[in-house]
């Protein structure tokens, strides 16, 4: 019989370093939104308790909310079953979705198409520099 050891965070041997972390609303359990977080972006969101991502389209970390101020307060985290994959419980300051949504999941696939489903908060070039 063989025992290992309980992880103490998540696994980021997996998934070439990068493991998917979905931002839950603290107090509604609403999905906000899903991105990426590397080593070295979980680190920095433990030790601050502000979420921090790894934007892949970047290739650098995204502190959340620096250019928006719709920063996410990081009230608990979560691994699941494999350790791969990371639930934040937050506390969303305005849109968590860069479309000006509160969540990213604002529209819902119908056998009509593709329906928004939610009210956007605030309009994204107001908030967001362009270029
Ligand atoms: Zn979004």
């Amino acid at each position: 019989m063989t025992t290992t050891p309980a992880p103490s965070g998540p696994d980021f041997t997996r998934n070439d370093g990068l493991l998917p972390a979905i931002a839950q609303d603290l107090a509604t359990g609403e999905v906000l939104m899903v991105a990426w977080m590397s080593a070295e972006a979980y680190a920095e969101t433990v030790r601050t308790g502000r979420a921090v991502y790894y934007s892949r389209s970047r290739g650098k970390l995204w502190r959340k909310g620096e250019e928006s101020g719709h920063a996410q307060t990081v009230r608990a985290i979560y691994i699941d079953c494999d350790a791969d994959t990371i639930l934040l419980k937050v506390e969303q300051v305005g849109a968590a979705c860069h479309e000006g949504y509160r969540s990213c999941f604002f529209r819902q696939v119908t056998p009509e198409g593709l329906a928004v489903v939610a009210e956007r908060l605030v309009d994204p070039a107001s908030v967001y520099r362009q270029g």
